[in-house]
């Protein structure tokens, strides 16, 4: 059964919530070429190393602009809930728009969660629209430029996963084939001496298996990459402790998500424990989850994930929080050219910007899927073109879509 999702009633039309369309707004004063109204959203899901959600926000001035959500069921049924709340709108208001979204869905859950997930791909595609519009690069609406080139990092996989010799042997071969000078290797690998994989506790024997993957990568790489390792919230208070404390003599870059996200006394412990550098905030959303984890300085390095924390402007103010407490970011990505061009738009315009990731060095068609080239040598070139800069190529895109999905109707 397929459902018409923007055909659900409006609850919000008759309990008035704060309503900041341009008609409750009284904004009416764009003028000439800025004078545009959204027409349309599509979304076309592709199937990836994750099911990507990219989004087409179309208007009647006949531009078009390309955002992409970060995956998740429900991403497009939202997308497609949302679309008649921001029909009409002139996509210049990104910022409005944004937070119109944000209030019209606020009695459905869009404090965090998927719904932020949806507005984020809508509010990638409204800086695509914009910059276009403009004649402007997407990192100009932000603020401008701290740096022409934003270093990505590369997120490593290896079939010997827990072979620390298979690890080192990959670290290798990333960084004198593919040209990476930042990695990162998983570190919730099994060693064959767990237990109990429910209790999060880490035996002398794991801790002591888990340094020799640091220990064999870091060294292998040496003065030639940094290296981070990522524990994806598996371990116990103790247990992370005791790892990072272990960690302490090795180069590492940073050790992330050594511990469940929900108790920020905890995080914050932990950071405060040990010289290894801490990294989270992957799983979190918007500005005020990542207020909390900088206010109790719960992270040395803060790492939102922008097409799911809310989007390019929500990003860059969670590097403006950042910034306040000293703490670089280094944003989560497992998305597709499009919103790692994006991150990295966002990576010129913020001062503190480590890196972006990139999470598909597998999969040999990534970079199909846009025209231009978007990673090179481990950094991404921020586009100087309007908007993101990065056109899709639609065989491309029709060739590796979801089973079901249909292309966009650009008729
Ligand atoms: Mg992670």
């Amino acid at each position: 059964m397929t459902r018409d999702y923007r055909q659900l009633r409006d609850p919000n039309a008759e309990y008035t919530m704060r309503d900041l369309s341009s008609e409750a707004m009284g904004v009416t004063d764009s003028r000439g070429a800025r004078d545009v109204e959204i027409t349309d959203i599509q979304t076309t899901m592709v199937d990836g190393n994750f099911p990507w959600t990219l989004v087409r926000v179309y208007t009647d001035a006949g531009v078009v602009g390309t955002g992409e959500a970060y995956w998740g069921a429900g991403v497009p049924e939202l997308i497609d809930r949302m679309t008649p709340f921001i029909v009409g709108e002139n996509p210049l208001d990104v910022d409005r728009l944004y937070e119109h979204l944000v209030q019209k869905m606020s009695g459905e859950g869009s404090v965090e969660g998927v719904t932020v997930t949806a507005i984020s791909g809508i509010e990638v595609a409204l800086h695509d629209l914009a910059g276009t519009l403009l004649d402007v690069p997407a990192y100009q609406l932000l603020g401008g430029k701290y740096r022409d080139e934003v270093r990505v990092y590369c997120d490593c996989h290896t079939e010997q996963e827990a072979d620390p010799a298979a690890c080192a042997d990959e670290a290798e071969r990333v960084v004198d084939e593919l040209g990476y000078d930042a990695l990162k290797f998983d570190l919730d690998v099994p060693s064959g001496l767990e237990k109990d994989r429910a209790n999060r506790h880490l035996r002398p024997g794991e801790i002591r298996h888990k340094e020799a993957i640091v220990r064999e990568v870091t060294e292998r790489v040496k003065d030639r990459a940094d290296v981070a390792f990522d524990c994806h919230w598996t371990f116990s208070k103790n247990s992370a402790d005791r790892l990072a404390d272990a960690l302490e003599e090795y180069d590492v870059w940073w050790l992330e998500d050594p511990v469940p996200p929900e108790n920020l006394d905890v995080q914050a412990a932990v950071t405060e424990a040990t010289t290894t550098p801490i990294a989270a905030g992957e799983n979190r959303y918007r500005v005020t989850e990542h207020r909390r984890l900088l206010e109790q300085q719960a992270v040395d390095i803060v790492a939102p994930d922008m097409p799911k924390v809310g989007g390019m402007r929500e990003t860059r103010t969670i590097a403006d929080v950042a910034n306040q407490y000293y703490v670089p970011v280094a944003m989560h990505n497992v998305s597709s050219p499009v919103a790692t061009m994006a991150s990295a738009h966002v990576g010129a315009a913020i001062p503190n910007a480590l890196a972006v990731e990139f999470h598909s060095y597998e999969l040999d068609w990534w970079s199909d899927l846009v025209n231009e080239s978007v990673i090179e040598d481990g950094y991404v070139t921020v586009s100087e073109e309007p908007g993101l800069g990065v056109t899709l190529d639609m065989d491309a895109v029709a060739e590796h879509m979801v089973e079901g999905e249909t292309l966009f109707d650009e008729g």
